[in-house]
């Protein structure tokens, strides 16, 4: 059986989301999904190949700060308030540091404080 009959017989089918919930798929889009996952959860959340990339960097490193510490290793604390984060309003300028790795306003780059 394929998922078209499977559609036909009452299935629905379901993509689990980078942060919480699931999108629904149909049976003749699976195909682009299984092809490029990256590619298609970015046109499913209207951003960049590159911001579901850097979102799932820091799902897989378990939500830790991005900062390197002064020792020259990666941070082992928290990213300060994950659970709100999602992959929409996720900025890796701003978003995913623990409270003492937190960049200030006027620490990071004008060009990204829009
Ligand atoms: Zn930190």
């Amino acid at each position: 059986m394929n998922a078209k009959e499977l559609e036909v017989a009452g299935i629905e089918f379901t993509v689990t989301a980078l942060d919480a919930g699931f999108f629904p798929i149909t049976a003749a889009e699976i195909p682009e999904y299984m092809a490029d996952p990256i590619g298609w959860y970015a046109r499913q959340y209207g951003v960049s190949r590159e911001r579901v990339e850097v979102w799932q960097r820091f799902v897989d490193s378990d939500y830790r700060c991005a900062a390197t510490t002064r020792r020259g290793t990666r941070c082992t604390l928290p990213a300060e308030e994950y659970y709100r984060l999602s992959v929409c309003d996720f900025d890796p300028a701003w978003d995913g540091f623990c409270r003492r790795h937190q960049p200030k306003v006027g620490q990071v780059g004008a060009d990204q404080a829009a």
